[in-house]
């Protein structure tokens, strides 16, 4: 019965689609929450060619009823890793085929936008453009994705083999050139070691210097991997302009980000969470040992102590990120529940930080990340209201990525 009465609202739907007179789709709401820190009720948000062309009241008919629901900007995660995935064997999958890689991806990117992300950035390999590439040619349903096409680390640039010399300034300014010239729209560094090795620093201040001067010098933002104090000042100093994880930040460096107008993409809600739940599916790769889960299991009581105070930091740009890998994709707003629950934000405040803070951060805040005219007409409708019960957020009833209905289950 189910199942009948969807496929009638599914073809009910379509032919609204199709009779709807030139001149745009509209979508009336029972509440708009609208990224940029406004609320109000009864709203009508029209669509003309895939923008939003106007936001207002209005009565009458419209293309989509949703007054049973709140109506948000789509949702933005500026780190994830879209072609990570469990193999056939349900492990981790690190070393597959690229096809094997593209068709997990496919499925991530299709659970990521489902759930209400229509834009996400990947920090980031050179395998994110097929990805893309496929999503575009078979219009496959899928966020936008934002890549920095591959990594820098201390060796980048400089020669193989073992044992490695850490790499000049030269051959680390070669090297971001070389992944711009491959299709990087950021760079994404790493300044420390992972969380499971410690996360002391690894760039020297120099090579920070390097990298992040010369992506700025050619125009691209610079996301750097850091988690100790140390390399998240170092970073900061050398003009880095967003600092990823930071899980061991101190007070003195929250302070610095804010004061130098750095983005901060702290990850408490979800990366770690999700590697603990999917131990068995990671354990034995890489370092992915007992002692790396152990320091995982440590790190999450310290990453939320660090939110706690980088909430409370004046002017600090939080940013929206996840660090999703396998096992966590479509689960991306688990972040802002924990980041509300345990974290003490306020639920606007992480909102905001979802849309229009994230879209600013990717400097797309002209395209994305509010309802506003004259922005793309990305748009998320969850059931309850978010402001007064953040886990509405999980509960996804329609999304539209462009003026394109993705998903309508109402
Ligand atoms: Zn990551």
């Amino acid at each position: 019965m189910l199942r009948i009465l969807l496929a009638l609202t599914c073809s009910c739907l379509a032919l609204a689609a199709v009779i709807q007179p030139p001149g745009g789709v509209t979508i009336r709401a029972g509440r708009l929450i609208d990224g940029r820190g406004g609320s109000r009720q009864d709203v009508v948000v029209r669509i003309d060619g895939g923008k939003i062309a106007r936001v207002g009241n209005a009565s009458g008919p419209v293309t989509y009823d949703l007054s049973a629901y709140t109506l948000l900007p789509g949702f933005i995660d500026v780190h994830v890793h879209p072609l990570w995935h469990f193999g056939p064997d349900g492990r981790f999958q690190p070393g597959g085929t690229p096809e094997e890689r593209i068709r997990g991806g496919v499925d991530n990117m299709k659970a990521t936008v489902m759930n209400g992300f229509t834009t996400v950035q990947s920090v980031g390999e050179a395998g994110d453009i097929a990805l893309r590439k496929k999503l575009e040619d078979e219009t496959l349903p899928g966020p936008r994705i934002i890549t920095s096409a591959g990594q820098i680390n201390e060796y980048s640039g400089g020669q193989r083999g073992s044992p490695r010399q850490p790499s000049t300034p030269d051959q680390i300014r070669e090297a971001v050139r070389n992944l711009k010239t491959s299709g990087a729209e950021l760079i994404k560094l790493f300044a420390s070691a992972s969380i499971r090795d410690g996360g002391k620093q690894t760039m020297t201040e120099a090579q920070l210097q390097a990298a992040c001067g010369e992506a700025k010098a050619l125009g691209l933002r610079t996301l750097v991997h850091a988690h100790s104090p140390e390399s998240i000042k170092a970073s900061v100093l050398a003009g880095c302009t967003q600092i990823e994880h930071g899980n061991f930040a101190t007070d003195e460096v929250l302070t610095l980000m804010a004061e130098k107008g750095v983005f901060f993409d702290p990850n408490v809600g979800l990366v770690l969470q999700n590697y603990i739940e999917n131990k068995p599916k990671y354990l034995g790769i890489g370092n992915y040992t007992e002692e790396g889960f152990a320091a995982m299991e440590r790190a999450i009581p310290t990453v939320i102590d660090m939110f706690k105070r980088a909430v409370k930091t004046p002017n600090l740009k939080i940013v929206y990120g996840t660090d999703a890998v396998a096992g966590a994709h479509g689960r991306n707003i688990e972040e802002a529940i924990v980041r509300v629950r345990d974290g003490g934000q306020k639920p606007m405040d992480a909102i905001v930080s979802l849309t229009s803070r994230s879209a600013e951060s990717m400097r797309l805040q002209d395209r994305i990340g509010a309802v506003a005219p004259g922005l793309d007409a990305d748009l998320v409708a969850v059931d309850g209201d978010p402001l007064a019960d953040v886990t509405a957020l999980r509960r996804v009833a329609f999304v539209m990525r462009g003026g394109t209905v993705v998903r309508s289950d109402r």
